[in-house]
């Protein structure tokens, strides 16, 4: 999937560390979360306290490892990253949570995917502050408690459900993204365009936002690729017709559509003649994994209201046989 360029997964030559916001001033868009967060924040340092724990989650590309950077910053503490992944063994946190500094930010990617041994070191790291280590083994096993430095913890994860009950109980801020609107993403790639020295036309920068899957790493990634044409080409400056053709080019369609999600909505409409199709036919059918379906093609396409999920699968509303170009059939919605 990462072969895509409308994937909002991590791609090697995305160069996010030079665009990424580095205060919460910068960061443009998700202003609930932002004021909330200010406030948290504010709190936390007035009272000489870390802050409280936070997951962020919602759909990739959307900020979280960015807003898990920025809290670091606005606290003023240092900022650790890791992944559920890649913690393998419950004895590789215990190392981790040992060696921050007083007032830390731990963040943990992907936390959805921590092994349960690997979490349950975690509920009395996050609650107690203390790590429980057993130490010697059969009989004479015992437990011995040490005291970890304040810290906060900072979890990301695509769904909020995919974490057990305890694990997301013990967060005391939990924050949900969302997609960003035209109007925010036309900010984010002015901002970017302007970091990367890219003179870029307000109407192109629309064209590019329009086209971005309300997702600020898909955006960013457009703006890359749409400054190659443009230097290829010549072009002073992007102006919505550069924009465009690069895009077309590209295979992104006017609504931000590429191939797979074409061939999603096709799918649905040819052989199941609108659905309803449960998601395990139709990733077997695109020979996707089932995550990929549900986290990365699913989302946008029920935010701008080309499908509906029910109970007995997914459906086709009339915007999509409309954007396929297809007679929308009887009965079915708007
Ligand atoms: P996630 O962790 O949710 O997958 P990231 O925090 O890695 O997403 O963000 C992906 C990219 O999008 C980064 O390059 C980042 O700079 C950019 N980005 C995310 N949110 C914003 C924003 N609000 N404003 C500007 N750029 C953003």
């Amino acid at each position: 999937d990462t072969d895509r360029i409308l994937t909002p997964l991590r791609k090697p030559d995305d160069v996010d560390a030079a665009l990424r916001p580095k205060s919460l001033d910068d960061f443009v868009g998700q202003k609930g979360a932002r004021e909330n967060l200010r406030i948290f924040i504010e709190a936390a340092r007035s009272r000489g306290e870390a802050l409280d724990h936070v997951l962020f989650f919602g759909p990739p590309g959307l900020g979280k490892t960015t807003l898990a950077q920025i809290v670091a910053r606005e606290m003023g503490v240092g900022f650790r990253a890791t992944s559920g992944p890649v913690i393998a063994k419950s004895g590789d946190l215990a190392a981790l949570l040992t060696n921050l500094e007083d007032g830390d930010v731990l963040f943990i990617d992907e936390i959805h995917r921590l092994a349960p041994a690997v979490e349950e070191v975690l509920y009395p790291a996050m609650e107690d502050r203390a790590l429980d280590l057993m130490i010697g083994e059969g009989p004479s096993a015992r437990s011995v408690r040490i005291d970890l430095p304040r810290f906060t913890l900072v979890g990301a994860t695509t769904r909020q459900g995919l974490l057990t009950t305890p694990l997301r109980d013990r967060f005391g801020i939990p924050i949900r993204l969302q997609f960003y609107t035209v109007d925010e993403l036309e900010r984010v790639i002015t901002r970017a365009a302007g970091l990367l020295d890219l003179a870029i036309s307000p109407d192109g920068a629309r064209e590019v936002a329009r086209r971005a899957r309300g997702t600020p790493r898909i955006a960013g990634r457009l703006l890359r690729r749409v400054r190659d044409f443009a230097n290829v080409a010549g072009a002073p400056i992007v102006d919505a017709r550069t924009a465009d053709s690069a895009l077309n080019r590209l295979e992104v369609d006017s609504l931000g559509l590429d191939a797979m999600d074409r061939r999603y909505l096709l799918m649905i409409a040819d052989i199941y003649r609108g659905g309803p199709v449960g998601v395990e036919t139709l990733a077997a059918g695109l020979s996707e994994p089932r995550d990929t379906v549900e986290e990365v093609i699913e989302p946008y396409l029920i935010q701008i209201g080309m499908i509906a999920r029910t109970a007995r699968g997914r459906c086709l509303n009339g915007a999509a046989w409309k954007h396929l170009g297809l007679p929308v059939p009887s009965g079915v919605q708007d």
